[in-house]
Order: C-alpha cells, then structure tokens, then sequence
C-alpha cells in the first residue's frame, strides 16, 4: 500500500483501527454511560447497515486492519449479523471484534463466530445481582453470565472482561472479578470513568478509582508483572503470576494514552470522531448521502480527516463537562 492511501496524522501516528458505534441504544442504562432519560437518535439519521459496511470497506482498503463493533449495545440492532458478515468479508481486515453487554450473546453468539469474529469483550461491572442492577438500573446479571458461558461454549480465540470501577459502588469487587475472569481462562481490563456525557447519578470526581489503586487492591491477593504484551488499544497490560491471567487497566486519567492513538471513531449517525475526548469530527454520512457509492470521494475524505486529528486530550473530573455526547454515542 502506497504511504499516500494510508491514514497517518500530523504527527505521525498510522490509524490502523476503527471503533464503530452501530446504535446509540441500549438495553441497560449504565449510570456512567447515560442518563436515565435519554434521546436516541431518530432512525433516518442513523447510517443503515449498507452505509456503514461501505465506510468499513473504505477504511480497510486504507491500511485500517481492524475494527471493533460497539454502540449503544451493537446487538439490539435488528438485522446485525447482516454487517457482522459482510465486514467478515473484507479484505486486508485482520480483526474483526466486538464489545457488548452480553444479554444477546445466548441467541448470537453462534452466528457472530460464523462471521468471524473472534475476540470480543464483555461487560460486566458486578457479580452481585442487586448492585449490578443499580450500576445498570435495569440490566440482569443473570442473563450477561448466560451471554459469558454461550460466549465460552462458542469457542472464541480470546474473550475480555471489562469493568468500570467507581469508588464505594464496586471497588470492593475487583479481586472477585479478576478470580471470575481467571478461572474461566479469560482476560480483564478495568477502565477508569471518564467524563463523556452530562450526567446526574453520580458526581463523577467523587466516584474516581484510580487503576493504581486498582492495582494495589490486587498486589493484595496476587503477584503482578508488567507485560509488553499489547492488542493495539489503550490498555497496559499485567501478568497475573499466579493464575497465568492478563490484566489491563484502561487510564484515560492516571496515565493517558494519546502519543500512542492509532484509532477513530464512527458514531452511529455517521460522524467520524478523530480523538475520544474532543469533538473534531468529519460527517461522512452527508459525504455518503450527497455522492451515494462514490468511494473515491469518502476515502479523499477520510485521508483530510486526518488533518484534524487533535494530540490528545485531557480530562478533567473536577470541572464542567466539556463533552456533550455520552459514551453510547461515542462507541466504547
Ligand atoms: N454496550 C456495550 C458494552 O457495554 O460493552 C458496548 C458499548 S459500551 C459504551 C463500551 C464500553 O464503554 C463498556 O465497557 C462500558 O463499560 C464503557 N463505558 C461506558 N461509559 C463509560 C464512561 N463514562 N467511562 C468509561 N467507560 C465507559
Ligand atoms: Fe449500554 Fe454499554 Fe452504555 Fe451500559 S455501557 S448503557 S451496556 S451502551
């Protein structure tokens, strides 16, 4: 591929992954993702399945090698496999993964892995059933570890556990966590909350855990050795000496990862997100709608997007929000 069809930023970072975030809806209501109340987006703004396969197919055959599917939970879309499929299909993808909640995974997990995906991660913040309501408001535990144990018997190359941890609601959970994730001989990242979306639930200065202290909690129980290791995302990695168990911790605050970003993002209304915490984005829906199968056109507009992508970005929990699109839009 020529150094001119490949998407590199002004400084000098290649975006080789992209994050696509197929619906803003979902079937929990995370009280760090949304507020109870919520606007979805109406449906003819939503790029259909069509549209975001063929923004898919432009970014591959731009040097991205893989994409993540998110949302929103990606499998309430209807009609979803149909995509999973399609960017099977594409040639130069090395990954195709998914992030979900897990509450579809005991209908799909067969046909996901048909489609070929093979690492997908799980969201699960609580292996107590009442704080697990309370941290979802209307999620059940009961179906997410029926989603993890059809997940298991599927046979994916990898499946990760990933928790969000906020100060006195589950922080108590972590080692119990990483023992749910050890003995099913899967990997688990902690994230720290970041400040995406106006919320009301919580304050979210107050409910910071950092992943040091993450780390320390589990220096505890186990032995942990940094690793190199790394599956092209944000996370930094541990050995687990023990239980042989990876562990990531995601650090947007304690230890930001931008020098290193190769990734963007599409929300669901088909706008191009060039960093996770700024809003310089480029439409590429009014792109696709206005010149329909003009590739040449989306892909000159994915190379100028480049031009735009910020350094970096700072969070900062103590202020005002500055970002107004909650992390359903965003695509986790
Ligand atoms: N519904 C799917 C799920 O929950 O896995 C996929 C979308 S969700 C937005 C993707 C990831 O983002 C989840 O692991 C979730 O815990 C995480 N997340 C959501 N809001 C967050 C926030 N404000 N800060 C950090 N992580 C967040
Ligand atoms: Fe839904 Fe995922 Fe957001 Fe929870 S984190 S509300 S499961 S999109």
């Amino acid at each position: 591929m020529r150094q001119e069809d490949i998407l590199v930023d002004n400084f000098g970072r290649t975006v080789n992954y992209i994050r696509i975030s197929v619906t803003d809806r979902c079937d929990f209501r995370c009280v760090y993702c949304m507020d109870e109340e919520m606007q979805f987006v109406p449906r003819a703004k939503l790029l259909s399945l069509e549209e975001i396969a063929f923004i898919a197919r432009a970014v591959t055959e731009l040097g991205v090698g893989k994409i993540r599917i998110t949302g929103g939970e990606p499998l309430i879309r209807r009609n979803i496999i149909k995509l999973f499929r399609d960017i099977g299909q594409l040639d130069g993808l090395d990954e195709l993964v998914l992030t979900t909640n897990g509450s579809q995974l005991p209908k799909l997990a067969g046909e996901l892995k048909d489609a070929g995906v093979k690492r997908i991660n799980i969201s699960l913040d609580s292996l107590d059933h009442d704080k697990f309501r309370r941290l979802t408001r209307v999620g059940e535990l009961d179906k997410v570890l029926a989603g993890i144990d059809a997940a298991m018997e599927t046979g994916f190359e990898k499946i990760k556990i990933n928790s969000v941890i906020l100060k006195n609601r589950n922080d108590d959970e972590v080692p119990d966590l990483v023992e749910f994730a050890s003995t099913r001989g899967m990997d688990i990242s902690f994230i720290e909350e970041m400040p995406l979306g106006v919320i009301d639930e919580h304050d979210r200065a107050e409910a910071y855990y950092s992943s040091d202290e993450i780390k320390a909690d589990l220096e505890r129980h186990y032995t942990l050795l940094p690793t190199t290791e790394t599956t092209g995302g944000p996370s930094r990695y541990y050995r687990i000496v023990e239980t042989g168990t990876r562990v990531g911790f995601i650090s947007p605050h304690s230890h930001n990862f931008c020098d290193s970003c190769n990734r963007v993002r599409l929300t669901c209304e088909g706008r191009l997100l060039l960093c996770l915490g700024q809003e310089h984005s480029v439409d590429l829906r009014q792109v696709i709608r206005s010149h329909p199968g003009d590739m040449d056109r989306l892909k000159q507009a994915l190379l100028r997007s480049m031009d735009i992508k910020p350094k970096g970005h700072e969070f900062d929990l103590s202020a005002k929000p500055v970002i107004f699109r909650h992390m359903n839009m965003t695509g986790g």
